[in-house]
């Protein structure tokens, strides 16, 4: 580029972002991804710097954030509000320490807070004696909007302290995840706008001008800083945290104090994966220097603070193009749509195929194969595409109204959005699937038995259900190329070993509709027979909790089923004999209490599970608002922070034996 050419790229940079500034701060709309702002936004500050004679003062990178939106009140701010600089990489972050750290000569290594992200919409709240009096967005840092009666309208935010302080409490004010997916639900479902992601979605839902709809809205407030102007209040950042959190802020548990920059870099790399697991946004770790002291001596730039700067994680979202779509059909014959992509970079792996949900939802976001799709990254499951650039119309993917595999017509049950194969018996996708899921680690665990393995033997004519796993002898395990003596012996042994699953692992395998594992278990735990389940009545099985109409008529139909009479008489016939788990109940202390186990306990899990049961509670693999409580051993890892992060009372060992023992004959338990 020539020195015009220059000149007039900055230009352009500068109304390009001040443009999208406008569409994100004041109508919570962004155009492009964060990603494409902050590579726009890393170009301008580069070339400045190159070439400091462009450099103005009405440049965005010597600003905060935009204008404030029309309806609100102007509030001037008390302390002034900053962005934070930011890196993507880790170079960047070492040189930011040992700029820092140059001030400092005499100190081996600097205290450091590190800290997530948290990607919402930041706000300063004024408390005078301990009452809540008034809070702002940060709009350009100097004047922001007043949102007082929105910022009281958050159950998490206190409005008294636990003491009577004057203090402005600065954090960011967000929407878990599931909420946010859950209002975009409803708002399809009532034609409504849908948010780009939950930033959007916090930020759409505190700036409303009637409170009353940020008060339905699922809001909660992460505290991150505190300013006192009594200087003894706190003289660390951690210490300014921990005051937060006993004055009843929520503050976020995923924050450390280290001394130096490598474990700040352990900090990002751990956060760079584990933050699917988390129920909030985050888009990178804060660092900020622990000593308030110093952070005074260090200041600002016109912008952000020297005394801290961002990590950014790679991004969650990217484009890319949609090549084809593959259609796959399921165990319960169930016809899902999946994106074949351009392969592209995402959060650090390469991409190739992502989730479509359903036809219903490629009519809805008007797909068709050429587009250019949003991809999106998420907790442990495949990428699933957001949407496509609004303005290219391709017309819409054609819905299939015959099985991919067999060609039997597809069906769309009454008040679902998925397609279903009709020939159940027939369609060997369906039928494969059922035998691979039987032996997966989920139901009968056998090792061995994958996809490859079940198309071998389907194709040798082998098995033609689950069931003919246990017919087969090592002579037919040896006539397939793939195997060699030793390994069939193995596979020969892992089958014959499953013959005696728990209950609930063998309801599981069965790939009844609807009926998952946690529901396997409800049945488990209530009926000690397979004979007594196989005549159960529907009026029994909604007798039990959690199990509602539709499963309770799919499990009577699967065991009125003839082709599944004659598989289970198989199994009896090879030996097949679940154990049942129903479990005397000595107590109802923990009736309707669900528990989540994680960790390392002094006794293994089951031990556990069984307790709590026989105490009247249920258990469940995952975290959610439901969960009663977290029974956490040693090394809790995600579900540990996932439960902090929802408020679930997390209980010790010890916490669960006092518990448990409560008013209970201690000599049963
Ligand atoms: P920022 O979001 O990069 O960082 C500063 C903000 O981080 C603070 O104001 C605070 O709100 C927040 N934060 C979250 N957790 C924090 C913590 N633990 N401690 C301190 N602060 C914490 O900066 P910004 O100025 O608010 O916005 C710039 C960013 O916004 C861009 O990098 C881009 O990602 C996004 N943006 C996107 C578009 C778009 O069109 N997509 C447009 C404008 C801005």
């Amino acid at each position: 580029m020539n020195y015009f050419e220059v000149k007039a790229r900055i230009d352009e940079l500068k109304n390009i972002i001040r443009e999208n500034n406008e569409a994100y701060y004041v109508y919570d709309a962004p155009k492009i991804t964060d990603f494409e702002y902050d590579e726009l936004f890393r170009e301008l500050r580069r070339l400045e710097e190159q070439y400091p004679e462009f450099k103005t003062e009405d440049s965005p990178t010597q600003k905060v954030g935009d204008k404030i939106a029309v309806g609100f009140k102007e509030i001037k701010h008390k302390y002034r509000l900053y962005s934070l600089d930011n890196s993507n990489n880790f170079d960047d972050l070492r040189k930011w320490y040992e700029r820092v750290k140059k001030e400092y000569e005499k100190e081996s290594d600097l205290e450091l807070v590190v800290e997530l992200k948290i990607d919402g919409l930041s706000c300063a709240l004024s408390y005078e004696n301990g009452e809540l009096k008034l809070g702002a967005t940060r709009g350009n840092g100097t004047v922001g909007e007043n949102i007082t009666e929105n910022i009281k309208a958050i159950k998490s935010i206190p409005q008294k302290l636990s003491k009577p302080l004057n203090l402005e409490v600065r954090g960011e004010v967000y929407m878990p995840v599931s909420s946010f997916e859950r209002l975009n639900e409803e708002n399809i479902a009532n034609g409504q706008k849908e948010f780009a992601n939950p930033r959007n979605a916090a930020a759409g839902s505190l700036r409303q001008l009637d409170a009353n709809i940020t008060g339905k809205r699922d809001l909660h407030f992460f505290a991150y800083t505190a300013i006192s102007e009594n200087n003894d209040a706190f003289k660390t950042h951690k210490e300014a945290l921990d005051l937060l959190k006993e004055l009843g802020f929520e503050v976020n548990p995923n924050h450390k104090l280290v001394k130096g920059i490598n474990p700040v870099i352990e900090q990002c790399a751990k956060w760079e994966n584990e933050r699917f697991n988390l129920d909030y946004a985050t888009d990178g770790m804060v660092i900020k220097i622990n000593e308030l002291a110093k952070q005074n001596e260090l200041g600002y730039t016109s912008r952000a603070p020297k005394w801290a700067t961002a990590f950014k994680f790679p991004p969650e979202e990217v484009w890319t193009k949609l090549n084809g779509v593959e259609l796959s059909v399921g165990k319960t014959g169930a016809v899902t749509p999946v994106a074949l992509l351009e392969p592209v970079q995402l959060a650090g792996t390469v991409v190739k195929r992502a989730s479509l949900h359903n036809f219903d939802e490629i009519q809805r976001l008007q797909l068709n194969i050429g587009n250019s799709v949003l991809i999106k990254k998420a907790a442990e499951i495949i990428p699933k595409v957001i949407r496509k650039k609004e303005d290219e119309f391709l017309g819409t993917y054609q819905t299939p109204t015959k099985c991919p595999c067999c060609g039997a017509d597809l069906v769309k049950p009454e008040g679902e959005v998925v397609l279903y194969c009709t020939n159940t018996l027939g369609c060997p996708a369906q039928i494969k699937g059922r035998i691979e899921y039987w032996a997966s680690k989920e139901a009968m665990d056998i090792d061995g038995v994958g996809c490859t393995l079940v198309d071998k033997l389907w194709e040798k004519g082998l098995i033609n259900d689950f069931a003919d796993l246990y017919k087969l002898t090592m002579d037919d395990l040896m006539t397939l190329d793939l195997i060699k003596e030793k390994s069939a012996d193995n596979l020969y042994t892992a089958i014959q070993n499953s013959k005696t699953p728990s209950m609930t692992k063998f309801l599981t395998a069965l790939s009844i509709k609807l009926i998952g594992k946690e529901t396997a278990d409800l049945i488990a735990n209530e009926y000690p027979t397979l004979e007594v389940i196989k005549n159960a009545t529907i009026e029994d099985l909604i007798k039990i909790d959690g199990i509602g109409e539709k499963a309770a008529k799919s499990i009577v139909d699967f065991f009125n089923n003839d082709n599944n009479k004659i598989i289970l008489n198989k199994l009896q016939e090879y030996g097949v004999n679940p154990q049942g788990s129903a479990f005397e109940k000595i107590s109802n202390i923990f009736e309707g209490k669900t528990f989540v186990i994680t960790g390392t306990l002094s006794q293994p899990r089951n031990v556990f599970e069984e307790r709590i049961k026989r105490l009247g509670g249920k258990t469940s693999s995952s975290v959610s608002k439901k969960t009663s409580y977290l029974l956490a051993g040693e090394n809790a890892g995600s579900k540990f922070d996932k439960a902090s992060s929802l408020g679930v009372i997390i209980l010790t060992e010890a916490d669960f034996d006092v518990l448990s023992k409560g008013n209970v004959d201690e000599e049963k338990l």
